[in-house]
């Protein structure tokens, strides 16, 4: 999630919440740097600015926000190769999800004739196995550079990461810990408390998409929450399908694979937003009294 203001805390303690506009990098590093923080309130993590053509703020190295701070997210350590593992911060951008989401939905609805049209091209211009191999050696060379912690903030490693997308039947064991996008359609829904437990198919394969009590917590989710009656509604028209970002792991109470999501703009039914979907269904309701 993009960070667009910052409070500024100088020494006597003041505080003055500064927006991305403000920001030069001039302004930074001669008077901000090392005292701008998190802008959500009771969160302590410092965060950093970066100019450019994309000015952004960003999350301290190191740094974790509140568990409560929509800008917190985990740090897992991510073996480099090389015997060096280092913490890297699984954070992707608001705006590559909603992407990946949409392309996925797309990818899912092609026919047969596109795709093929698609294989094709991929394998024109497909680079020789050489030079994928000298790639993949440069990128290795980037991640190591990082580690130094001046460009370790300069956060390059992330635009290289990608956002697996899978159909469920192409989930395994090995995705466990891993985020992925998973697609496939909705076999049930069944709804517990406020949110839903989702059953999601492909190929006779299935997973369990679980929306926990963090996701319950969180006030970004609000209006997702007691909405979930939306998707059987829905599902009693017609085929649901699913696309959703979260982390892959297995229940310990029934062994099989779940597919945790964080945020409600994380999943789609059908490539829409579930509380919109339920809003339009009320207020089609509504109308017909
Ligand atoms: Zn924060």
């Amino acid at each position: 999630m993009r960070i667009m203001s910052a409070f500024y805390r100088n020494n006597d303690g003041n505080e003055k919440k500064i927006h991305l506009g403000e920001m030069t990098t001039h302004v930074y590093t001669q008077k901000l740097k090392r005292k701008l923080f998190c802008p959500t309130e009771n969160c302590t993590a410092r965060v950093s600015f970066s100019g450019g053509r994309y000015p952004h703020f960003r999350t301290w190295k190191y740094d974790q926000h509140s568990k409560k701070c929509p800008y917190h997210f985990d740090r897992i350590p991510v073996n480099l190769g090389r015997n060096v593992t280092d913490i890297v911060s699984t954070e992707i951008s608001y705006n590559r999800r909603q992407k990946a989401l949409h392309d996925a939905y797309t990818q899912m609805n092609l026919s047969e004739e596109e795709r093929e049209a698609i294989r094709i091209s991929r394998n024109r211009h497909r680079p020789k196995a050489q030079s994928i191999t000298t790639r993949k050696e440069q990128v290795k060379g980037e991640q190591l550079v990082l580690f130094d912690s001046k460009l370790y903030e300069d956060n390059l490693i992330f635009r290289r990461r990608n956002l697996s997308k899978r159909y469920v039947d192409e989930i395994f064991e090995s995705d466990i810990g891993q985020i992925r996008l998973v697609m496939g359609n909705i076999a049930s829904s069944i709804e517990a408390g406020n949110v839903a437990e989702i059953v999601v198919k492909n190929n006779d394969q299935v997973i369990t998409v679980v929306f926990e009590e963090s996701f319950t917590a969180d006030p970004f989710n609000s209006s997702y929450l007691n909405k979930f009656w939306a998707i059987n509604q829905v599902l009693d028209q017609d085929i649901v399908q699913f696309t959703g970002i979260g982390d892959i792991r297995k229940s310990t109470r029934s062994k099989r694979l779940e597919l945790v999501i964080h945020a409600g703009t994380d999943f789609k039914v059908n490539n829409k937003d579930m509380s919109a979907v339920a809003a339009q269904i009320a207020l089609d309701q509504y109308r017909l009294g």
